[in-house]
């Protein structure tokens, strides 16, 4: 198969872990046989350096006319950095805004698994955690509170702010449809997430996810409210496949389920537009604190180039190969310095890409 890519290695530790998920890319494409184009385009802080702007129209017709896009962090240091002396649409985080909105990137999926050999780094007790956890949040990106009709006014001397949060059916059931998609490339269960108790906006979110249901007689599902899934993913997170909800929702649960794996230098993430295109970047920020320094985590970064040879060209294969040699890097007892503990080999950001290409082969 033939891949073209677009790569954003962005700022900070970006392209150091950037590259290493080339390297392993690389190493899966001569494995299987496939053929990976990469163009590298700039966004972001890098971007300012060069264009005055965090995005050019040149870099997004690239990101548009490529398979997929695989990306590192973007921003800098928001206290230090002369990139945040700019006004707000002129900053790193404006391009990758403008980029998701341009892209149509309305699916945002978050995995939470924990690692059999980084269980101590989660906050859990023991039985709780019992063989591990392995969900993933399908958030949806660009409807809801964030971006519905907002005001701030004064009445009768008493100031008011307002927040609205709309969406249509057509919104719900496209993100449904990818929520019911991915389940069916995993445990085939979706747990839909909502406060239909309350809300209008989630009791149409709840019949759309029944309707869309219907399609996928192999998938089971169920509904949640979201002050229960809050408490249910501390109290027993070993239930989850997918959890699908709404922008607000999905922001926080998120956050959560990412916490309870103990490690952000681990997390993957993708952002789905309709069809297969996809943006796939680490969790985590640009970390300038470590940048250059050969010690940043590249292991979110593989993990999302992996999601996305699954999610964009359905390489599950694959994507496999890479997670089970992610797997065994750590079973070996090779770790980063974010991810450190007791009796194991501490191993620089390149060593860790070299070590997981070396499983590979
Ligand atoms: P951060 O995630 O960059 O760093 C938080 C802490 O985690 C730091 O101590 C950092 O050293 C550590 N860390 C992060 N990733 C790591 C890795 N792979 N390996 C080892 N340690 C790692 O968050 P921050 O410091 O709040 O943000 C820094 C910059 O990143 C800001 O400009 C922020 O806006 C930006 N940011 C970008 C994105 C994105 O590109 N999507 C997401 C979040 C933050």
């Amino acid at each position: 198969m033939k891949c073209n890519l677009a790569v954003i290695k962005g700022d900070g530790i970006g392209p150091e872990i950037v590259s290493e998920a080339m390297n392993v890319l690389d190493a899966v494409a001569k494995k299987y046989g496939h053929e990976i184009s990469y163009k590298q385009i700039l966004m972001g802080g890098a971007s300012i350096d060069v264009h005055g702007i965090p995005l050019t129209s040149e870099a997004l017709e690239i990101a548009r006319k490529s398979d997929a896009v695989l990306m590192g962090s973007i921003g800098g240091n928001t206290s230090t950095s002369p990139w945040y002396q700019l006004p707000a649409d002129k900053r790193p985080e404006a391009g990758l805004l403008s980029l998701r909105k341009e892209l149509g990137l309305f699916a945002n999926i978050r995995p939470a698994y924990l690692y059999e050999e980084l269980k101590k780094a989660c906050p859990l007790r023991d039985d709780i955690i019992g063989d591990g956890f392995d969900m993933v949040i399908m958030r949806e990106l660009t409807g809801g509170l964030y971006f519905g009709e907002r005001s701030t006014e004064t009445i009768d001397g008493v100031r008011v702010a307002k927040d609205s949060l709309t969406y249509n059916e057509n919104e719900i059931r496209r993100i449904a449809i990818k929520a019911f998609d991915i389940a069916r490339k995993r445990k085939k269960h979706v747990i839909s997430v909502d406060k239909a108790n309350v809300l209008d906006s989630s009791r149409l979110w709840r019949q759309v996810v029944e309707e869309v249901a219907k399609d996928y007689s192999d998938v089971t599902y169920e509904h949640m409210l979201v002050d229960n899934c809050a408490m249910q993913l501390v109290n027993n997170p070993k239930q989850f496949d997918v959890i699908l909800t709404e922008n607000m929702f999905g922001d926080i649960l998120s956050d959560e389920a990412s916490m309870i794996t103990g490690s952000i230098g681990m997390l993957s993430s993708a952002s789905l537009a309709k069809g297969k295109f996809g943006l796939y970047e680490p969790s985590h920020g640009s970390a300038p604190d470590i940048a250059g320094q050969d010690i940043a985590n590249p292991i979110a970064t593989i993990l999302s180039a992996a999601m996305m040879l699954r999610y964009s060209f359905d390489l599950d294969k694959e994507a496999d190969d890479m997670e089970f040699a992610v797997k065994k890097v750590l079973a070996k007892g090779y770790r980063t310095v974010d991810i450190m503990s007791e009796g194991m080999t501490k191993v620089g950001t390149k060593e860790m890409g070299q070590k997981i290409i070396e499983e590979l082969e």
